[in-house]
């Protein structure tokens, strides 16, 4: 039987293309298309929206209800949403696959909480490919220690509304992580004036944002004499959607807990 997948913010960009991943998995059905209740598509098919054939489910603004008949909720919203429908997963017993990112301490409260009573994944970034350059991160942060600066760039298209990314801040703590640094302290947003010499404990962020930029980041370790660059690009949404689906399909097997994409891809290593 097909799992149910419901989507949150599905007029969103994200929303779009995972309702497209949902549709060409055989074993995944979309079981809601849920928005806000202001949004002018709220009783169209959802296929209009995906730019695919009629998908015989309308989108509708009551995820209470909907909720009912999901075997899993996807949800690239906004923080404040994201804290809610958490709490209405939990409530439901349904699991609950997280994109949103900006999310402050009170929101990733509210995902915990919700990981007490159901399986949620929650990612800053569901492409294998950047949960693999994650691990490579670590990996060259150990081997190269102290002795290399360390800068993360990152481009997106020009609607996104927090900075840096939440796959910029994540790559950064597996940095601090790995080397004994605490990013809330060691972290540079962007430099302008007289800065001085850099701080050798300090990780810099610097953001770019324009055009149709699907997402790209890369992780510089600047020594003396050489560097090494991590990057990663994103040519299209559906990488992204593709990976939330496989953690809804994989979360909806999980017991209660709070799980990040290298779970859902077998890669966590003890110690
Ligand atoms: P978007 O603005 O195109 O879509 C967001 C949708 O959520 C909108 O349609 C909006 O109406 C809806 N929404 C907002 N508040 C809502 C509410 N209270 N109730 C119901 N629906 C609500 O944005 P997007 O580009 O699709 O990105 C959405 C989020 O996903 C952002 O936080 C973005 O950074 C994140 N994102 C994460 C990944 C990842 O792999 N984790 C990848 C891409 C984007």
């Amino acid at each position: 039987m097909s799992t149910r997948i419901g989507i949150t913010g599905a007029a969103g960009r994200m929303g779009r293309n995972l309702m497209l991943a949902v549709g060409e998995h055989t074993d995944a059905s979309l079981g809601a298309a849920l928005e806000r209740q202001d949004n002018p598509f709220i009783g169209h098919d959802a296929g209009e929206l995906a730019g695919s054939g009629r998908m015989g489910v309308a989108l509708q603004d009551d995820v209470d209800s909907a909720l009912q008949g999901l075997d899993a909720l996807i949800d690239f919203t906004a923080p404040e949403a994201t804290a809610r429908h958490a709490d209405l997963c939990a409530r439901a017993g349904v699991p609950l696959v997280v994109g949103t990112t900006g999310l402050d301490t009170a929101h990733l409260d509210a995902l915990q909480k919700a990981a007490a009573t159901i399986p949620l994944v929650y990612a800053a970034n569901y492409s294998a490919g950047v949960t693999l350059a994650l691990r490579l991160i670590a990996d060259a942060a150990r081997a190269l220690g102290d002795d290399y600066d360390v800068e993360i760039i990152e481009a997106h298209h020009r609607h996104k509304v927090d900075a840096p990314s939440g796959t910029a801040l994540r790559m950064g703590e597996v940095v601090a992580e790995t080397l004994g640094r605490d990013l809330a302290r060691d972290a540079v947003y962007g430099r302008e004036g007289q800065t001085g010499v850099r701080d050798s404990r300090t990780i810099g962020f610097e953001t770019i944002r324009g055009g149709d930029i699907v997402g790209e980041h890369t992780v510089m370790f600047a020594g003396l004499g050489e560097r090494i660059e991590i990057t990663h690009r994103a040519s299209s949404r559906m990488t992204f959607a593709r990976g939330a689906l496989r953690a809804a399909l994989w979360a909806v097997t999980q017991p209660p807990g709070l799980y990040d994409m290298e779970d859902v891809l077998g890669l966590k290593r003890s110690g």
